[in-house]
């Protein structure tokens, strides 16, 4: 455009080009892993941005998680700078909650309606269940939920359902019975599940056409990452948004629309759309992900044009070989193959540890050559199947000194005190939500049982009032003295609160309305929170107890108060909603640390989108990956396969691949046994440093190893020569004794929960 080479465009080879310049209704880009899906997305949105064919406001970018979305972001202010403001770059979620916000008065919601976590799903399904009596028959909190969510993601509402049945099934009356209650109670607690949000985004373009007009007008450019793991909901979302405005809605729209947005016949035309993504990534099938979206695409949306990249940019042909050879395997897929001129580059690194203790300890030393030759921690990720693996990691990268951190691990905002927290301010926010308000009245202990409590919400109910009026209003009702003057403290620190939040001033309530009112500002996120952990004393009361865990909650609290003051910074006067719905969109504890200087610890769906130089894949065995749970699914096998294919994808210049020989898991060891997927691997593009074969066939020398000292350097022997010769022969895994015994944890998952405890305990 300024003559010269156009930077947005230098140095994409030509289908990259084509596919940012492309400006027809409709663009597929299909592509393997690494061949610049997403920076093709990237620089158009640039592109449309400073050709001046699209202001920023009129673009919405979709990713598939936050931080992806930042980064975006980021890439997109690179190219830019300031002209990205006001451009939608978000996850489905995010979009959706900023329409409902908007919108909410449509619904019967408030704007202030809380967001349930699937934690708060399951505790208000837990007390439907209860009262239903339905655990008799075998309904949990979990596979109701899951169930509730599996209909929710296909649009399937309590009516359809019930219309569709089994007549006389008593089990499948009272599932329908649950549904129905269960959406009831979020109704009238003005709240909406994770799945509700794009669920009912949906719906409420589907019901009113005029608002649905708003969006489809403001949205000039929709463009899709990763779009092989959009489920229908997800799908049916974008449909609605890329549908032209019909002329009779034109004519109602604010302001009027002008000549030059309508077509021919009178038509706002619609958004056009741009997706792309990688069939051979889907790995969301469990979550509703339809891979038909992706297929069907060009018969979906006519005149389509399609876009295939085939050079990869990202990895080594070694790593793509053995990604080529594994996704082959899959027969159910269209033919694409990766290449890149980038060269071999080293070889696969493969090893068998005894244990998984002797696995982590590989990788620990690895880490530490790695980082030895000059690479640094960020450039290094490992990834696992199943969470509970990774505390034979954690443990070997402390006792080596090694920084990490554990993306989308226990999450920052699922930790109970976090949470007791937060119930306050989404209480302020939202005085109808039973579920946080219930929290609340135990956060701290205060002495409002449960008896007390089930009478303030008949109370409530009763008298048509929110919670906190109930409180106030407690002398009606007959509690003894001491019962009474907790719940009025309470009630009383909620309303202040709640005036301050919406710019009453706190302790100011005898003033007359309208007076001041120009400076009645909403109070700082900050100010509000800082008074509710004064005033509860929680910090104070979890230091009391000198108790290292409690002094990791306490420092939670204050880190909570931390993320509240940053974002007043960030977002002056953006007020408590906006901090509460950023909140409850923030994927992972980790979005909240430092990312530098750290090796990265993930489960393989997580990897998904990012690269790394250093990539290990642990636990490459049968039952992990993969997974025991898919083996007997149709399909299930192929989706961990493309799981395995994402993981591979990820490294750029050095892959390991490890397992074990024997495994902990809930107590018990046993064999395990190397995956398929390994074996699909051709043999010479892996050196082995100790294969599978090697460590069965002395199995005996297996508690050798584990007793061996643990500090990376002088554990295992690392003898050369054999490494890359030795045969890899496997099928007869199971012939190793499972005598050797890991230190027995009763429960792996709260043994982890405590390590990590612990952990944080000694930085401190
Ligand atoms: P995935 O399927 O894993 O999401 P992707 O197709 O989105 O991958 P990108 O992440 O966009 O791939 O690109 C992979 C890497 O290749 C990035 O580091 C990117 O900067 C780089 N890359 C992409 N295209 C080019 C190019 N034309 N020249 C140089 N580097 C490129
Ligand atoms: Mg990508």
């Amino acid at each position: 455009a300024f003559g010269g080479v156009d930077p947005l465009l230098e140095g994409l080879n030509p289908a990259q080009e084509r596919a940012v310049i492309a400006r027809g209704p409709a663009l597929l880009i299909v592509a393997g892993a690494g061949s610049g899906k997403t920076r093709v997305l990237t620089h158009r949105i640039a592109h449309l941005i400073r050709e001046r064919e699209a202001w920023p406001s009129q673009i919405l970018a979709i990713t598939f998680t936050n931080k992806a979305a930042a980064e975006m972001r980021e890439r997109i202010a690179g190219l830019l700078g300031d002209a990205a403001e006001g451009m939608w770059v978000s996850t489905f979620h995010s979009a959706c909650v900023r329409i409902l916000r908007r919108e909410a008065e449509r619904f019967g919601y408030v704007a202030g309606f809380t967001i349930y976590d699937s934690a708060d799903s399951r505790a208000l399904l837990k007390r439907i269940i209860k009262e239903l009596d339905a655990d008799t028959y075998g309904f949990t909190p979990a596979n109701s939920g899951s169930k509730i969510s599996r209909l929710k993601n296909e649009l399937t509402d309590v009516d359809t359902y019930a219309a569709t049945a089994v007549e006389g099934d008593p089990r499948e009356r009272l599932f329908i019975e649950i549904f129905r209650t269960y959406e009831q109670e979020l109704r009238r607690a003005n709240a909406f599940d994770f799945d509700d949000l794009i669920g009912q985004t949906v719906h409420l373009f589907r019901a009113h056409p005029d608002v649905a007009a708003v969006y489809q007008r403001r949205f000039r450019h929709i463009l899709v990452d990763e779009y092989q793991d959009t489920n229908h909901a997800q799908y049916s979302l974008i449909r609605e948004l890329t549908k032209p405005v019909a002329p009779e809605e034109v004519e109602r729209l604010v302001p009027p629309a002008r000549e030059r947005e309508l077509d021919d016949s009178g038509r706002i035309p619609g958004a056009s759309l741009t997706v792309v993504g990688d069939s051979d990534q889907s790995i969301y099938a469990f979550r509703g992900a339809d891979i038909r979206n992706i297929v069907e695409f060009e018969r979906d949306f006519v005149g389509a044009e399609v876009v295939k990249l085939e050079q990869n940019y990202r990895s080594t042909q070694n790593i793509l070989s053995a990604a080529n050879a594994v996704i082959g395997n899959n027969f159910d897929r269209q033919e694409k193959s990766l290449w890149t001129s980038e060269g071999d580059g080293a070889k696969i690194v493969g090893f068998t540890g005894y244990s998984q203790h002797d696995e982590a300890r590989f990788v620990a030393e690895e880490i530490e050559d790695l980082h030895r030759e000059g690479l640094d921690y960020n450039d290094i990720a490992v990834f696992y199947r199943t969470n509970s693996q990774t505390r034979a990691l954690e443990e070997l990268l402390i006792r080596a000194a090694i920084p990490y951190r554990v993306l989308g691990g226990t999450k920052f905002y699922e930790r109970a005190e976090v949470k007791d927290a937060m119930a306050y301010l989404t209480s302020i926010a939202n005085p109808y939500d039973p579920i946080t308000w219930s929290r609340l009245l135990g956060a701290p202990k205060r002495g409002i049982g449960p008896m007390a409590e089930a009478q303030l919400a008949n109370f409530q109910e009763a008298q048509g009032i929110n919670f906190h009026e109930a409180m106030l209003r407690c002398g009606e009702l007959s509690f003894g003295p001491k019962v009474r003057a907790s719940i009025l403290g309470l009630g009383d620190l909620l309303s202040r609160a709640s005036r301050m939040a919406v710019g009453g001033g706190a302790t100011d309530a005898s003033a007359a309305p309208g007076e001041d009112a120009a400076e009645k500002q909403p109070a700082p996120v900050g100010d509000l929170l800082k008074l509710i952990l004064d005033e509860t004393e929680m910090i104070e009361k979890l230091r009391a107890r000198r108790d290292p865990q409690d002094d990791a909650r306490a420092e939670n609290l204050e880190e909570l108060l931390a993320v509240a003051r940053e974002f007043d910074v960030k977002q002056p006067g953006a007020g408590l909603l906006a901090f509460l719905t950023e909140v409850s969109l923030v994927a992972a504890a980790d979005d909240l640390d430092d990312s530098s200087g750290t090796v990265s610890l993930m489960t393989m769906h997580t990897a998904k989108g990012l690269e790394y130089r250093s990539v290990f894949i642990t636990g490459v065995e049968e039952g992990l990956i993969p997974h025991q749970m898919s083996v007997d699914e149709v399909g299930g096998v192929n989706e961990e396969r493309r799981l395995m294919y994402v993981g591979i994808t990820r490294a750029r210049e050095r892959l390991y691949l490890t397992l074990a020989s024997t495994r902990a898991t809930f107590g018990d060891v046993s064999v395990a046994m190397p995956s398929r997927f390994l074996q699909e691997i051709p043999e010479g593009l892996i050196d082995w440093r100790q294969s599978p074969g090697e460590v069965t066939s002395r199995g005996g020398t297996a508690s050798r190893a584990l007793n061996a000292p643990a500090r990376p350097g002088s554990g295992y022997s690392r003898s050369s020569g054999r490494s890359t010769e030795s045969a890899v022969s496997f099928g007869s895994g199971g012939s190793g004794s499972a005598a050797v015994s890991e230190p027995a944890s009763g429960n792996m998952q709260s043994a982890l929960e405590q390590w990590r405890e612990r952990k944080r305990a000694a930085k401190a």
